[in-house]
């Protein structure tokens, strides 16, 4: 598929937009402006509303904790050179990092109490702030940062349960990007030759990903030996306006490494105790990289519950200036985010204006409006409530 257009960067769409910065003071960590930072809180509400309504509970796990943690998970091993770690300067004996995932803390979370069969699936959501120690050299604006913000969860469930859970997770999934406009497809990764665990647990699990993907009906391929040590996985592909693939969200089976290294037990039916199965997962995986892509799969036009100034209200000449602050007003108490422009000036150019800031709703009155109480709407012209009550629905965070 040829695209239609090369995709302009997202550096330079976040400045036209006002959205970031970047400085040199934060190698790879944006700086988030009022624009931006709308955008930004759109997103982490719809995360929110797709977590509460799938049934997760929110937590929140610290950023810096002792580096033994993860030694503890293996990635002091694995993964030490990605990761800030520090000698506390004023206790030396003290060795701290800063976490480059949620997942080993998110245990500790669940060994607060003793678990039973009856507490599974238990759902923990957070949205983690991350910080992983890539070289200067390889950073690009959002696509790649040291500080990573991730709609990450683990849910702790009994084998029996995964296969409805990851059904679960590829429908969200699915709605998610098709909201955007994104085909997705998924890839399922399977056993590598390395891989700990039972065999027979790898055959069951590697079953109910396989199972969930037919349920939802949605096109996958198999990578044979693609998937982690500890457990096969689902990826979500997305394709963006230029043909480009990314990889986005994830739903990570993990038999053994959370459950047998932080000892994640409950209390089965027969009285035995279990290990839980543990699937990380996430929808669009880092805020930052998602918010850049969508930048450019769209050229800036997001849709209009992310947009940052949702609605303008332009006047012809000076005589409209109470009605517009009446129809600015109105769209406001309809929580559109709302802007108002009475000043001097031609109306063709404050429309010009208002579309390279990629305003969804451009709101025009003259004397022709103010007297029939209506607005127009490019080519349309609608009445007061009609118009506040239509953009009031377009501005709401959707049902996904
Ligand atoms: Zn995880």
């Amino acid at each position: 598929m040829e695209p239609e257009r090369k995709a302009r960067d997202h550096r330079e769409l976040g400045q036209l937009l006002d959205l970031f910065s970047f400085h040199d003071i934060a190698p790879g960590a944006p700086f988030w402006h009022p624009n931006g930072m709308t955008v930004f809180r759109a997103l982490e509400s719809a995360a929110r509303q797709m977590n509460d309504r799938a049934g997760y509970k929110e937590i929140s796990t610290p950023i810096m904790v002792k580096s033994e943690v993860f030694k503890k998970s293996g990635h002091w091993d694995h993964y030490r050179d990605n990761m800030f770690h520090f000698k506390n300067p004023r206790d030396t004996d003290e060795e701290l990092a800063i976490k480059p995932m949620n997942c080993p803390e998110s245990t500790y979370v669940f060994n607060a109490s003793t678990r039973s069969y009856r507490d599974l699936p238990l759902r923990f959501a957070e949205i983690g702030r991350l910080h992983r120690n890539e070289l200067s050299g390889t950073l690009g604006g959002l696509f790649r940062v040291r500080q990573i913000t991730m709609d990450d969860a683990h849910i702790y469930c009994r084998p029996d349960q995964a296969e409805a859970e990851i059904r679960d997770i590829v429908h969200t999934i699915t709605r998610f990007y098709g909201s955007f406009g994104f085909p997705t497809t998924y890839v399922l990764a399977l056993r590598p030759e390395k891989f700990l665990g039972a065999a027979s647990d790898w055959d069951k699990a590697e079953a109910a990903l396989e199972a969930a993907l037919k349920a939802t009906g949605v096109t996958y391929t198999v990578a044979p030996g693609e998937g982690a040590f500890y457990g096969p996985k689902i990826e979500a592909h997305l394709l963006d306006s230029q043909g480009r693939d990314w990889q986005m969200g994830t739903a990570q089976l993990d038999l053994v490494m959370l459950p047998k290294q932080f000892e994640t037990m409950y209390v089965d039916e027969d009285g035995a105790k279990k290990m839980p199965w543990v699937i990380h997962r996430a929808i669009f995986g880092s805020f930052e990289r998602f918010i850049g892509v969508l930048l450019e799969h769209t050229d800036g036009t997001l849709p209009a519950w992310l947009a940052p100034v949702q609605a303008i209200v332009l006047t012809v000449s000076d005589g409209q200036a109470a009605y517009a602050q009446e129809v600015r007003d109105a769209l406001v108490w309809a929580g559109v985010r709302t802007e108002l422009d009475t000043q001097n000036g031609t109306v063709g150019k404050k429309i010009r204006e208002a579309e390279v800031r990629r305003i969804p709703y451009i709101l025009v009155v003259g004397e022709k409006e103010v007297a029939a109480r209506t607005v127009a709407i490019r080519k349309d012209t609608k009445g007061f409530d009609e118009a506040v009550a239509e953009i009031g629905a377009a501005a709401k965070i959707p049902t996904i």
